[in-house]
């Protein structure tokens, strides 16, 4: 990890978004106090009114995270589940 390179957090909840140094632990969420999320570089973040764009963000997260069998984390098992059955029969 490149010391000084900015990497971006999100927090799914309450649609926050912060730059920062890599930290040891990912930052903690002014609202919630949950850990941020880190996302990818390059990835746009919706403004924070674009509902269907953070579910849309969240989404290709999730399928993203299911092709590459990767153990990236967005959200507590029971957040996801929240959010599915939020989601379901739900045009984005
Ligand atoms: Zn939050």
């Amino acid at each position: 990890m490149m010391v000084g390179q900015k990497h971006t957090y999100v927090c799914f909840h309450c649609r926050a978004s912060a730059r920062c140094e890599w930290l040891a632990s990912n930052p903690l969420c002014q609202h919630y106090n949950r850990q941020m999320t880190q996302l990818h570089n390059g990835i746009r973040i919706p403004r924070r009114k674009d509902a269907k764009g953070w579910d849309r963000l969240w989404l290709s997260l999730i399928e993203r995270q299911r092709k590459e069998r990767v153990r990236w984390y967005y959200g507590s098992d029971s957040f996801k589940r929240w959010k599915v059955e939020k989601l379901r029969g739900r045009p984005i």
